[in-house]
């Protein structure tokens, strides 16, 4: 799995000195490291300034990790069964702090005698007026100097790890003697010409640097080569895949715009495409007569107008003799889009059917043999388009709406309706920051409305503190009086989950209260699927005026006449999901409003993502914000989509043009040596095999 030579990858570290078995095996299944070289690559999280050495009396109320040097004076352990823990009193010629071990009791005492000088690493806290250090790491001086002084790097370590004394010093430690064990410079994995070009350090001077900085300088280039590397192979990997795809997969061709798409756009079009629907309908044309099976993502704002691109896409399909499918995540959605288009396509002797999980076996038993022999032009419906009983007849487009809700395996199943694949069109409203989408779908085509319908006024976002609520209902009961609707939404999270319903009934009680004269609804997650609609379509036609919900109703729901959006303890929810909820409202031409609620304690990290919300509509700006605040691994849609590959050192948020110099690179060698056969590229097909990542993630199937 990691990119160095075959023989460090041989090398147990169980037989290194200080290892043996018991630790070897707690590293293996903790963090997976077994090889010397898994340990060389197992990079510091972060460095920390070891040059100082702290007198207790220093210490002040806040200081991060910090070292000490003294002895400690006795121990004792305190308390009774799992509340059972060891104290020490450590001093110097300054003072003296109080030590805590919750753990390993026993081994702690053997390990660290009172009256021998120890320098300690820890980080101080305050408890009972005296100064507190839990789970110090303690050495002796000797050992703690040797080749251990200036920036030091910090290894992430589990509670297990610990337990087995394998703690950031410990893993230090064991690179160290690699390290010195090591005869010769750690053979290159890039090749020259690669180095020379990106003005990289060599791999050795990397390796060695990246855990014992010789300077900042020295570090910043370490990564610098590191981080480059793991992109470069990423990007290698994954423009050699889509290379292939390609060659391979032919896609159906798509020369006729006929009958359908134009009588419908002569006809039935309700409103004049904005440029952004124009230009993005061109785009899919063109993708689907190319004679290659398209794979595109369709990004829009919520609002944007993506369901009327995915019709006239559908028009082209069917026009050319095709059928086509259109999968949303929930029934709601699923039944949202087939009333629109049933509305939209009347007239032109198009067949449209829904189906979903809840429709009936009549039903359901009529539309499959229909489907089957091609009588059906269009499916909608949820995942249940895609049961092995739902047999095409000639299915030649897929569009898939809001594409973070399905996963991986999901979508692999579309590619085994037909021998060659039909054209996929996936739309999201969550936009994906470029980084994230050039590393992880590759060359998928993004197609981007960035245009919102004429008329429509920015929402304008409003942060509330909750204990002033009061104020708030007398403006919301205008919007009512004037015949708009209002969400109030809660959150709804697994762990407290029994807690928010409370919530969410009580906020429901208070809605009817507050608001007498007009009708509440109310939709969580823990209602049945047939309820929740029921309750859903009162408030779609208008029947109730207010929407107490959960987050169920995040998704693609469209009430244009709802005008304000209630998000209670908005301190609880992502920036991803704060704007999709606020795209809710601001669908008709109305002043539209979004209300966050929090309390008066808010951490810096929440502060941030409220003025995020209060500044800006922008989906793109959000999205990058978002992936900033959260860091890649958090994303919604990467993590639901499967991919399985972990980046060990590059980071989405801050390396995008790393990213871009890898890529082009990348990209260049591929187009003039397509399958890495040339003599001078050996060494990187040679990696790129031993990296093996099409193997960790299955991605590619669907990108
Ligand atoms: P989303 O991109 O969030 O899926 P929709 O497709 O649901 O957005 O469109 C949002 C609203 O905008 C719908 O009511 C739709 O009828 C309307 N709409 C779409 N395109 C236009 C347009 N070109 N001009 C005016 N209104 C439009
Ligand atoms: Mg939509």
């Amino acid at each position: 799995m990691n990119n160095c030579c075959p023989s460090l990858s041989a090398q147990n570290i169980m037989y290194l000195p200080g290892v043996g078995p018991r630790k070897a095996d707690v590293l293996q299944k903790e963090i997976h490291i077994s090889s010397w070289e898994d340990m060389l690559y197992y990079f510091p999280y972060k460095y920390i300034d070891r040059s100082r050495i702290f007198k207790i009396r220093e210490i002040d109320g806040n200081m991060p990790y910090i070292q000490l040097k003294g002895k400690i004076r006795h121990y004792e352990a305190v308390g009774e069964g799992h509340k059972r823990r060891l104290t020490a009193v450590f001093g110097d010629d300054t003072g003296t702090v109080d030590l805590v071990w919750f753990q390993n009791i026993k081994s702690i005492q053997n390990a660290y005698k009172p009256g021998t000088e120890y320098i300690l690493f820890g980080k101080p806290a305050f408890f009972n007026g005296r100064i507190n250090i839990a789970h110090p790491e303690l050495e002796t001086e000797d050992r703690f100097f040797n080749g251990a002084v200036g920036v030091q790097g910090q290894y992430n370590t589990t509670e297990k790890m610990k337990n087995a004394f394998l703690h950031s010093r410990a893993v230090q430690r064991i690179i160290t003697t690699i390290l010195e064990t090591l005869k010769e410079p750690l053979p290159e994995t890039l090749s020259g010409e690669i180095v020379k070009r990106a003005a990289l350090v060599s791999l050795d001077e990397a390796i060695r640097n990246i855990h014992f900085p010789a300077s900042p300088a020295a570090l910043r280039k370490a990564q610098f080569r590191l981080k480059f590397e793991e992109l470069f192979y990423l990007q290698l990997n994954i423009l050699q895949v889509t290379k292939y795809r390609e060659k391979r997969f032919g896609g159906f061709r798509f020369a006729v715009v006929g009958d359908f798409f134009n009588r419908f756009y002569r006809e039935n079009l309700p409103f004049e495409l904005t440029d952004a629907q124009k230009r993005v309908v061109k785009e899919i044309r063109r993708d689907m007569n190319s004679g290659r099976q398209m794979n595109r993502l369709l990004q829009g704002d919520v609002g944007s107008g993506k369901t009327l691109v995915a019709l006239l896409s559908i028009l082209i399909a069917l026009d050319n003799g095709f059928q086509a499918a259109l999968m949303a995540p929930t029934e709601i959605l699923a039944n949202q889009h087939f009333e629109t288009i049933s509305h939209l396509v009347a007239g032109l002797g198009i067949e449209v059917r829904l189906l979903t999980g809840s429709s009936r076996k009549k039903e359901r038993n009529a539309i499959l043999p229909a489907v089957q022999n091609g009588d059906i032009h269009l499916l909608i419906g949820t995942h249940a388009l895609i049961e092995d009983t739902v047999v095409f007849s000639g299915l030649g487009l897929v569009v898939v709406d809001e594409q973070h809700r399905f996963g991986v395996a999901q979508r692999a199943k579309l590619w085994d309706k037909n021998t060659v694949p039909p054209h996929v069109l996936v739309m999201t409203a969550t936009p994906i920051p470029r980084t994230l989408a050039m590393t992880f779908y590759g060359d998928l085509d993004v197609s981007v409305i960035d245009e919102l319908p004429p008329g429509r006024k920015p929402v304008k976002t409003i942060h509330i503190y909750s204990a002033k609520r009061n104020n708030l209902y007398h403006s919301v009961r205008r919007q009512l009086q004037e015949g708009r609707q209002v969400y109030i939404v809660y959150p709804l999270i697994e762990e407290s989950e029994t807690m928010d319903l409370k919530n969410l009934t009580a906020g429901f009680e208070t809605a009817k209260e507050i608001f007498p004269e007009y009708r509440v609804s109310m939709v969580h997650g823990r209602m049945k699927a047939a309820e929740k609609d029921a309750e859903m379509q009162k408030f779609v036609a208008g029947e109730t005026q207010i929407m107490v919900a959960t987050t169920v109703i995040e998704v693609g729901v469209n009430v244009p006449n709802a005008s304000v959006m209630i998000i209670e303890n908005a301190e609880r929810f992502g920036l991803a999901q704060l704007h999709q909820l606020r795209g809710r409202v601001g669908r008709g031409a109305d002043q539209s409003f979004c209300i966050l609620l929090t309390n008066y304690e808010l951490s810096e990290n929440t502060r941030r993502r409220i003025a995020i919300m209060t500044e800006t509509n922008d989906g793109f700006v959000i999205a990058e914000e978002d992936l900033k605040l959260r860091g890649p691994g958090d994303i919604d849609g990467t993590q639901q989509s499967g991919i399985a590959f972990n980046l060990r050192i590059a980071d989405l948020a801050h390396d995008g043009q790393i990213l871009t110099i890898a890529r082009d690179l990348a990209r260049e060698i591929l187009d003039d040596d397509p399958a890495l056969q040339k003599p001078e590229n050996e060494l990187l097909n040679r990696q790129l095999k031993k990296l093996n990542l099409q193997k960790q993630a299955g991605w590619f199937m669907i990108s």
